[in-house]
Parts: structure tokens; sequence; C-alpha cells
């Protein structure tokens, strides 16, 4: 590992508060490669005392950054853009460190962030309001967006890079200040990403990095000085920030788990779209928010479908990430294969026919790494735990359906709603699909069907805990105030 700057050039992850860097003094922990289970980094957690203090310093920086004019306030973003630019590779390299996920897949988010602080340069247009004059004789009115404060943002493991940079760029261009907690399993490319950011010279105070898990984030919820959070992660933990956010008196979004189903119509172009569900199902070793994790051939498609798709999984490549040719790396911890094997267990025991079984040995792999094969279940049926619960792995269960009817009713009886994606050469069906499904993020013929930075982004159901969506307008809107100013002159 050849990080550069301060905060990741020793193995000791740092904390950035009141515009310096330090080691915070909470429980210590081991930040591993899951490639091959060996410690790349110590990460000490912060303590409550220090949310504190990094909440008093960003409530201080904002009531002199909201002041700062828009068009000066996106200056650092644009430095921002070109430092990432540069660092892209050093970046990419240590999330597939500390991550597991196979190169391309993490300069690929390395870029999706990039487009996060591009979207958001442009905040000066934006963030205008709308403006009518006379609506009443002599009387003009207009709205203006207002930033509301510190704000926070929690994320998850799977996404260190780009969840990040779906709040801090929007929140910070739109005038309020900001406290990163990025998830404690992978703080390395946060935390590298945050000194780029400072390089480019943001503010002491309007940004600032805490780490840690539980404690911390029970810390952020309750300080009175933090005026919104943005939440990123799993599905019960989403629903408890909401909650408890809400019950704080804050602004909250909260986008949680999911199960994605993939619905393939008899007239499918099937190697195109068995090449999608791969990448979908399998891709970052399942462990994507918007991986299919049910298939669902409509009628006499399932045969060939099946056939095929088996075929073309038992030829991905596992291994460490940073090699060359890997399709998919380990899942993020021996915990969590385990967790993933559990899964699997159960359904074989509730009836599910395995066509291919993730825990056969994997071939070549470092067996001190977390790695986990493939697995497809046929015949499931939609009470049982693998079609119902997130298993986020490597993990797919087929159900088949007899008509596009059949299929949109199973799919809406999903308690979660994060994405889909229908296989079809029918506009007609796509169409139907598009308009009657519960989801909130609907492919046609998509391998992820992920929106870009100036698009919203979110599910529905338990998906997703609040209103103004990640990124796009609904960012901008989440982390501002409207007013309205009605304005008469004698
Ligand atoms: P997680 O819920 O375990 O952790 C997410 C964040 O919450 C981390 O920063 C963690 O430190 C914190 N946290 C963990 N337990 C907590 C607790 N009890 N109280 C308060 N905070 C707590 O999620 P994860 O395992 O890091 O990420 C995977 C999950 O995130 C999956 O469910 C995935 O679907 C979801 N996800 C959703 C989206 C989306 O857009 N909907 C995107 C990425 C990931």
């Amino acid at each position: 590992m050849t990080p550069t700057a301060a905060a990741t050039e020793t193995t000791e992850i740092k904390s950035f508060i009141e515009g310096a860097w330090s080691t915070p003094k909470g429980e210590s922990h081991s930040v591993i490669n899951p490639a091959n289970g060996e410690t790349i980094a110590t990460l000490n957690y912060s303590t409550a005392a220090d949310v504190d203090l990094a909440a008093r310093a960003a409530h201080k920086a904002f009531l002199s950054w909201r002041e700062v004019p828009v068009v000066d306030r996106v200056q650092p973003l644009y430095k921002f853009k070109t430092l990432l630019e540069k660092h892209t590779d050093e970046i990419a390299r240590l999330l597939t460190m500390e991550n597991g996920k196979v190169l391309p897949d993490a300069m690929a988010e390395v870029k999706r962030a990039i487009q996060m602080v591009e979207v958001a340069c442009g905040m000066p247009s934006l963030m205008m309001g709308d403006s009518l004059n006379d609506i009443a004789k002599g009387i003009d009115c207009h709205t203006i967006r207002q930033p509301i404060g510190a704000c926070a943002g929690i994320t998850p493991f799977n996404f260190p890079a780009m969840v990040p940079l779906w709040m801090y760029p929007f929140a910070i261009a739109t005038g309020n200040t900001f406290l990163l907690k990025p998830s404690e399993k992978v703080p390395l490319s946060p935390t590298r990403m945050a000194e780029l950011f400072i390089e480019a010279g943001i503010p002491e105070g309007v940004f600032q990095l805490i780490h840690g898990g539980k404690d911390v984030v029970e810390a952020l919820i309750a300080h009175p000085l933090i005026k919104a959070i943005s939440f990123v992660g799993s599905t019960p933990i989403a629903r408890h920030i909401y909650k408890e956010g809400a019950a704080h008196g804050k602004r909250v979004q909260a986008l949680g788990g999911a199960k994605n189903h993939l619905v393939v119509m008899p007239d499918a172009d099937l190697p195109k779209a068995i090449d999608a569900i791969l990448s979908s199902s399998f891709g970052a070793a399942g462990e994507r928010c918007l991986a299919g994790s049910v298939l669902v051939p409509v009628g006499e498609v399932a045969e060939p479908l099946l056939k095929l798709l088996v075929e073309k999984t038992k030829a991905l490549r596992f291994g460490d990430g940073l090699e060359a040719g890997m399709n998919v790396g380990p899942v993020i911890s021996h915990d969590h294969r385990k967790k993933i094997i559990g899964y699997i267990e159960k359904g074989i025991a509730e009836g599910a026919t395995p066509l291919c079984d993730g825990r056969d040995t994997i071939p070549g792999v470092n067996s001190s790494g977390s790695f986990l094969g493939p697995t497809i279940f046929d015949h499931v049926k939609p009470a049982m735990t693998i079609a119902r619960e997130e298993i986020f792995g490597p993990v797919l269960s087929v159900i088949r359906a007899k008509d596009l009817d059949e299929a949109i009713h199973l799919v809406n009886s999903s308690d979660f709603g994060n994405t889909t994606t229908i296989y079809t050469a029918s506009g007609k069906s796509a169409r139907e699909y598009q308009t009657r499904i519960e989801v909130g993020m609907v492919g046609v013929n998509m391998a992820v069907a992920a929106p870009m930075a100036f698009f919203p982004f979110a599910g529905w159901k338990n998906s997703f805990f609040g209103d103004l969506h990640a990124h796009g307008k609904d960012a901008v809107y989440f982390y501002t105030e409207q007013k309205v100013l009605m304005t008469r002159w004698f």
C-alpha cells in the first residue's frame, strides 16, 4: 500500500476535526484485506467527545460558510475533481484492498464519485428559485433556497468511494457544513478522498471526518447541532436512523437494503440478458444494493435461460481484485461469508434446488481470503427465506412465473423496492412493467440500472425511508430549506 499523504501514509487511519488530522482515542480495530485476510490498517474509533467537538466546529463554520457566495463555494469542488482524476488509480487500489471488488469495478466507482462532484459544481444554477412579478398588482414573489446547517453522512461498506460523494459535495455546495462517518470496514478510500478535498482548499470546519460504528452514529443522531442526516446501509439500521433522527427533530434520508428482481420474458435477447444477469447478480460478489438477487423467467424461457446461465456462471474467474482478469473478488469478511452460507443452507433446507453451489472449493484463491462462489437456486417459492430476505452475496434465487402479470404480482409482493430490470424485445411489455411495478429504479434490458449523478437515486418501500432521494435535484432540495419572498414597494 503506497498512499501518499498524511492521514493514510501510515497504516493508522486518522480523523479530521477542526481543521486538524489526529488519531481518535476510542477502541481500536483492524482493517482487513478480504482477499488475503491481512491487516492493512488500524482504525481507532472516534468518541462521543469527538462528535461533540466536530458538531460544534461544523456549526461555527456554517455561520460563515453560508454567507460565501455559491459561485465561490463551488471553487474547491472544481479542484477536488481534478485531484480525484489525478489520483483515481490510487483510490481505486485502496478500495479494492479494503472492499475486495475487482479493480475495474473500483475504477468505475471512483469515476461515478467524480460525476457527483461535477454535478455539484453546477450548484449556482441548481439552487436557483422561481420568480413571478405582479402576483397581484405591484407585488412580486420569488423563492430562494437556504442551507440548513451542520449535516452528517453515514455510509456503508460496499461503495466507500461513491456513496459519501452522494452527500458532501451537494451539502457543502449548497452552503452547509458536513461530518462524514464512513463504514468502519472500509475507511481507507474515504479518508484518502477526504485528504484530497482538504487539499482542494475547503475551509476549516466545513468538512470533517470521524470514524466508528453504532456509538458514533448514536451520538450524531442525538446531537442538537446536527440538522440533517443522510444514511445509506441496511434496512434495520436505516429504519432506526429515520425514526430516531426524526424524534430528534432532524431531516433524514435513509437508504436501506434490497431484494431485486430480474424478469426475463420469452422474447428477450438471451445472450445479452445473461451477460447482464451475471454482472448484476455476481458482480462485486453480489454486494451491491442494486444486485439482482431473484431471477424471474417467464414461461418457456426458463430452461434455455438457466442452462446457458449456469454454464457462464461456472466460467467466472474469482480471485484478488488487484490481479488482472478477475471477474469477482471476495465478500467483505469471513463473518459475512458465514452469514451467506447460512442462507444457502436454509435454501436447501426449505426445498430449493441448487444448480451451482457457492460453497464448493474455488480453485486458485487464497484460502485466508473470504471468497465464496456463485450459487443459483432453482424452484424457489415466494415464501422461502432466500426469496424474501436480503442476502447481500453471490446467491441468485430463481422463481418461475407463467406470464408477465404473475411476474409483476411477485415483484410487487416484496417488502423491498430498490431496483428491478425486465429483459424483453417488446416495448408493450416493458412499458406495462415500468408502469405497474412498485420499485424506485426500473431498468429495461439493463445490467445495473444505477441512475447517474444528475438523476435521483433511491428505492421504495423498505429500501428507503424519507422523501427526498440521493443526488440529482433531490439532493439540492434535501440540503436546503425553501423560503418564499413577497415584495411590495410604495
Ligand atoms: P450497515 O447497515 O451494517 O452499516 C451502514 C452504516 O451504519 C455504517 O457506517 C455502520 O457503521 C453504521 N451502523 C452499523 N450498525 C449500526 C447500528 N446498530 N446503529 C447505528 N449505526 C450502525 O450496512 P453495510 O453492511 O455497511 O452495507 C450493506 C447494506 O447497505 C446492504 O443492506 C445494502 O443493500 C445497503 N446499501 C443500500 C444502498 C441504497 O442505495 N439503498 C446503497 C449501498 C448499500
